[in-house]
C-alpha cells in the first residue's frame, strides 16, 4: 500500500487537539488527532478520523433552532466542509473535524504544557485515524519537540509501509502499537483487513530497539477470551508490554452526527 496512491496528502487534516490526556502513552500528555485511516475497525471510536478529509457534523440533541448557521451557509448545493456554520453555532451542535497546521504550528501547541508534563513522565503523543500515514509530516514535527525536550509517542495500528517507519524513527521515543487480534481471518472480519502487514512491521521495529507497548482493544464478540489471550501470550513471548483498553461506545454519538451532517461535496 502506498500512501500517496491511498489518497493521503503529505500534511494531515488534524480533528482533535487534547491537552492533559492520561491515556495516550506515560504520564500526562498532549496528543493530535489525525484524520485518515487504512483500517475500517467496526467498533472504531474514532468516526470522525477514519476519512483523511474535513468533515461536517450536527449534534441534533444540542441544537438551540436559532438559524445562525443557514444564515452563513454560502452553499446551496450541498455542504462544501467550510466550516463558517460551526463559527457561529452558540451551543456546539455544528462542528468541522479536520483542520491543517504547519508542522510549527502544532510543535508549538503539543509542547505548550511541556514544562507541567516533564516532571509527570509524560509528553506529546500522535494518534488518529492512522498518524503514520504521514510520516514526513510527523517526523518534522517530532523533531522540533524533541529539539524542545518533549518525549514523542506515535499511536499506531501499524497498517502502512514499513518505509514510514523508518523515516519517523530518529524522532519518536515510544510507539503505542495495536494488536487487534492474531488471527488473519477474524482480523479481516473486524477491520477490512488482514493483519499479516501489521506483524510483519512489528518484528521490524522490534529489531529496531525501540520502545513499544503492545495494546489490544477489549471487544465484545470479537476478541474476548481465547483471542485475547493469543495476543497475551505473543507479547510475553517477545516481551512485550501489553495493555488492554476496554470497549466503549463514545464513538456512537459522533458517527450519529457525522451522519446527519451528511457528506460534504468535494
Ligand atoms: S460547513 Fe457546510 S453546512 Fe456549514 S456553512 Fe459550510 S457549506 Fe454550509
Ligand atoms: S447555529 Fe447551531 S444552534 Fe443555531 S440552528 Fe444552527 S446548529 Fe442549531
Amino acid at each position: 500500500m502506498d500512501r500517496e496512491s491511498a489518497g493521503y496528502p503529505g500534511v494531515p487534516y488534524v480533528f482533535d487537539i487534547r491537552r492533559g490526556s492520561t491515556n495516550d502513552g506515560p504520564g500526562i500528555r498532549s496528543v493530535a488527532f489525525f484524520k485518515g485511516c487504512g483500517l475500517d475497525c467496526r467498533w472504531c471510536h474514532n468516526p470522525e478520523g477514519k476519512v483523511p478529509l474535513p468533515q461536517p457534523a450536527f449534534f441534533a440533541g444540542r441544537c438551540e433552532g436559532c438559524g445562525a448557521c443557514a444564515e452563513v451557509c454560502p452553499s446551496t448545493g450541498g455542504c462544501v466542509a467550510c466550516g463558517r456554520c460551526a463559527e457561529v453555532c452558540p451551543s456546539g451542535a455544528r462542528k468541522i473535524y479536520g483542520r491543517k497546521y504547519t508542522a510549527e504550528e502544532l510543535a508549538g501547541i503539543l509542547a505548550a504544557d511541556a514544562p507541567f508534563y516533564v516532571a509527570a513522565g509524560g509528553g506529546a503523543t500522535f494518534s488518529g485515524g492512522e498518524c503514520m500515514l504521514y510520516p514526513s509530516y510527523l517526523a518534522d514535527t517530532a523533531r522540533l519537540l524533541k529539539e524542545r525536550g518533549v518525549n514523542v509517542a506515535a499511536d499506531t495500528a501499524g497498517y502502512v509501509p514499513y518505509q514510514n517507519f523508518e523515516a519517523v524513527l530518529p524522532y519518536v521515543d515510544l510507539f503505542l502499537y495495536d494488536i487487534k487480534c492474531l488471527d488473519p481471518v477474524l482480523h479481516r472480519r473486524g477491520t477490512g483487513a488482514d493483519n499479516a502487514l501489521i506483524l510483519e512491521n512489528l518484528e521490524k521495529l522490534m529489531r529496531t530497539g525501540k520502545d513499544i507497548v503492545i495494546r489490544t482493544p477489549e471487544i465484545p464478540g470479537f476478541n474476548e477470551g481465547a483471542e485475547l489471550e493469543r495476543v497475551r501470550a505473543y507479547c510475553a513471548a517477545r516481551g512485550l508490554p501489553h495493555e488492554v483498553l476496554p470497549y466503549h461506545t463514545f464513538g456512537e454519538d459522533k458517527k450519529a452526527a457525522l451522519k446527519a451532517a451528511g457528506r460534504p461535496r468535494r
